[in-house]
């Protein structure tokens, strides 16, 4: 029996007695904290699965075409309860969310999670070049529109709501956009996330795009963007020193085997983050990403670390989809853990009966496994509907 007050923090958390009389049960299921996706993008939820890839192909046949579409508000809307829908359904509660270039649909999709009840951190989508000119924007006109939406949006909701800056990556940004992106994110002490070193041909790229830099965090380093609320997604061609730097700035890292296996961009060297306490969370990385589950992308996880040689634990795996991703967000102090004290963000997921000698590994890898019965942020249940 879990007791939640009135601002939605978990008071006790006891078996109940056969005659209690609950408002709401959930026979059969198992409650989780509240899944945590750190890297997700709202305009790819309806390319999600389309096969173009490696990465920078990808980018140009698939993801600009759909994204440049995000110029229409009714289709930012469609698409934001779409995408909002399906993190609900997969037991998410939580997620580090890349925007559209186009402010108005990120408004949109900050008013559908404030609507719906999810808890996030979004940015405006920053590329003032590498795309075609629908997709861009440049950085005077894009800066002032990410004031625009922390004035509304950042902190909304008793901190549900936060903004943050988000840079596409280096080749999608000139230098002014990268410093502007860096002063915003320290102006306002805001968190930043932008991906890092996921595919071969992304790395020559960007060593020609930026022949100073000795390498590709250098890139972002040389720009003021790496930090204890920086966010890296990929991370998978890192040096052994690069891991150290990382570390030693406290930089965060969303783990996201899925959409690295499907654009086959390789595989994160888990081990190199966890062993020197940088912060790790998972990430769906939709529309790369082939799924909104978490469960799956955890399952992606285990195969990545075995084929890396360091096998990791389904209870690990578990740990990084919740509390693992919410210290990568910054908000270990309020969610991730099911006790006292804590936001009641929290999943129930059926566990057939089959099951119960080994829950962890029929959470998580039996892909056939039960689905989300309900999510809940602050002890509200999430609807669609609502
Ligand atoms: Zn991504």
């Amino acid at each position: 029996m879990i007791t939640v007050d009135e601002r939605g923090s978990i008071t006790s958390i006891e078996a109940a007695s056969p005659d209690e009389r609950l408002p709401e049960t959930h026979p059969g299921a198992v409650f989780l904290p509240g899944l945590v996706d750190t890297h997700v993008h709202y305009p790819q939820t309806r390319v999600k699965g389309s096969a173009s890839g490696p990465l920078l192909d990808w980018l140009k046949a698939t993801v600009f075409p759909e994204e440049a579409k995000f110029a229409d508000d009714d289709y930012a809307a469609a698409v934001a309860l779409e995408f909002s829908a399906a993190m609900i359904a997969q037991g998410t509660t939580t997620a580090s969310i890349y925007g559209s270039p186009h402010p108005a649909a990120t408004d949109i999709l900050f008013a559908t999670l404030a609507r719906l009840g999810l808890r996030a951190q979004l940015g405006l989508t920053l590329m003032d070049r590498g795309a075609p000119p629908e997709n861009l924007l440049a950085a005077g006109p894009a800066l002032a529109a990410c004031e625009g939406l922390i004035e509304r949006w950042h902190g909304h909701d008793d901190d549900r709501l936060r903004f943050c800056v988000t840079p596409r990556f280096a080749l999608s940004c000139t230098p002014q956009l990268l410093r502007g992106a860096a002063d915003l994110a320290c102006a306002h002490g805001l968190s930043l996330q932008t991906h890092l070193a996921e595919n071969d041909a992304e790395l020559r790229a960007t060593a020609a795009a930026f022949p100073d830099a000795a390498d590709y965090l250098e890139v972002y380093e040389s720009h003021g963007l790496v930090g204890e609320r920086s966010l890296f997604a990929h991370c998978i061609h890192l040096s052994e020193r690069n891991w150290d730097r990382l570390a030693e700035r406290r930089a965060c890292v969303a783990h996201c085997p899925d959409s690295n296996f499907f654009l086959g961009s390789g595989v994160m060297p888990l081990q190199a983050a966890t062993s020197r306490g940088v912060r790790v969370g998972l990430g769906t990385d939709v529309g790369a990403g082939r799924t909104f589950s978490l469960r799956r992308v955890a399952a992606r996880a285990y195969d990545a670390a075995l084929l890396r040689g360091a096998p990791v634990t389904p209870e690990a795996l578990l740990w990084l989809a919740t509390r693992g991703g919410a210290e990568a967000l910054g908000l270990d102090d309020r969610i991730g853990l099911l006790e006292p004290g804590f936001d009641a963000d929290l999943c129930a997921v059926d566990l057939p009966t089959s099951s119960r000698r080994d829950p962890f590994d029929a959470l998580l890898f039996n892909l056939d496994a039960g689905p989300v019965r309900a999510t809940y942020v602050r002890g509200r249940r999430l609807l669609v509907d609502a």
